[in-house]
């Protein structure tokens, strides 16, 4: 058969999780927690479970936990989603994300996308006949050149897709380069699929800005969000997507076929747990406190850093210790020195010779401190 995919090979995170586990390294490539999330929300769950929450949900998702989600950005944005229309529970982000592509790509329109780039956008473009435009960001800033992007939008740009806070730089988008997109799209039916899922976790006091804060913005935009981000387990792979009635409505002709509904009680468990916002609230202090007993303990390496602004990854830069390419320092580091990250370059093919690694900060700190030993001799 002819491929439609042939230069899709296996995801890096599938690459260095087993290389990790191979070597018994310490895995900071893969981003998860290797803390347990909230006993309290498992308990929610297997309340509900026990309650009869064990047939299929309702397509778009269980009531309390749109309304919830709803009340979220009405206190948080001032934005209003309506639960029934506008919200829609996924199976993680990944899933909104293909659905939100797929419902709305058709071959040879283009996608504007920022690299490096998380891995999943570009083949979602790819498979439904779309073209990605790319736009390089560079080290260490990972800033976006709106002068760009303006001579990269044309009359085939369907969507752009934006991520703030940023995997894998760890940057943010500011108000500033908000407002820039809203102006170079104003006029126009181009759909900003905006990835959301680090919301909760932006550090030193700065604020997220979420799409939905920029109304001309928020009139042509999907979020999309997971809650195995926010809640520390990655593996339920629940999220959830928001936009204007019109799109949702297009995006669940292919939801409905795609996934259909998504696991009902732990949708019930996150719609009580999420009646206390401290339980989202808190993730920014939470993890900035492990992005800087990170950061402190590796000063003295020869890794050279900017701090992660948002998302639990930090970005390394390592050429004071090595010309390799940023594979084989990521593959030898898992192998001689047992310590597991992502390399740079796989997500973004224009880019081989950064020499940049990304370590996940979502761990306890004894595996922090365990970590940064090991960087600080290498
Ligand atoms: N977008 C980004 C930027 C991510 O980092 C991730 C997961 N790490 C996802 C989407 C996918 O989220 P999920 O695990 O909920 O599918
Ligand atoms: N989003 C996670 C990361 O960036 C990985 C999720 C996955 O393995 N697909 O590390």
């Amino acid at each position: 058969f002819l491929s439609k995919l042939p230069n899709v090979g296996t995801t890096i995170f599938t690459v260095m999780g087993t290389l990790a586990n191979k070597h018994k390294a310490i895995n900071l490539s893969q981003g998860f927690p290797d803390f347990p999330s909230d006993k309290k929300l498992s308990d929610l769950v297997y309340t509900a479970m026990n309650s009869g929450y064990n047939q299929y949900a309702s397509m778009a998702g269980q009531i309390d936990l749109l309304l919830a989600i709803s009340n979220k950005y009405q206190d948080l944005y001032n934005a209003q989603y309506h639960p029934e229309k506008e919200i829609t529970i996924t199976a993680g982000a990944t899933q909104g994300i293909y659905t939100i592509i797929s419902a709305f790509i058709r071959p040879g329109d283009e996608v504007i996308i920022f690299k490096p780039a998380y891995d999943c956008y570009q083949p979602a473009v790819e498979v439904n006949g779309g073209k990605a435009v790319s736009i390089q960001l560079s080290a260490p800033e990972y800033k976006v050149d709106w002068n760009e992007v303006a001579t990269k939008i044309s009359s085939k740009t369907k969507m752009i897709l934006i991520n703030t806070p940023h995997n894998p730089s760890g940057t943010i988008l500011s108000k500033e380069d908000m407002m820039q997109l809203q102006k170079l799209t104003k006029d126009t039916d181009i759909i900003i699929l905006s990835d959301e899922v680090y919301e909760h976790m932006v550090y030193d006091g700065e604020k997220h800005q979420s799409v939905c804060l920029f109304p001309d913005l928020k009139k042509r935009s999907f979020i999309t969000a997971s809650f195995g981000k926010t809640f520390h387990n990655t593996g339920w792979k629940v999220g959830y997507c928001c936009a204007p009635e019109a799109l949702m409505r297009e995006y669940r002709k292919v939801h409905q076929f795609n996934v259909f509904s998504v696991n009902h009680p732990v949708q019930k468990g996150i719609a009580d747990y999420m009646q206390d916002p401290n339980t989202y609230l808190g993730l920014n202090t939470f993890f900035q406190q492990k992005r800087d007993l990170f950061l402190n303990l590796i000063q003295e390496s020869r890794f050279k850093f900017q701090p992660s602004q948002g998302t639990y990854f930090q970005v390394l830069e390592y050429s004071a210790i090595t010309d390799e390419n940023d594979v084989d320092f990521a593959k030898r580091l898992t192998r001689d020195y047992k310590i597991a990250s992502i390399p740079l370059s796989v997500f973004n093919e224009n880019q081989k010779d950064d020499k940049v690694l990304r370590f996940c900060f979502a761990k306890t700190d004894e595996t922090l401190v365990k970590a940064a030993e090991i960087l600080c001799k290498i």
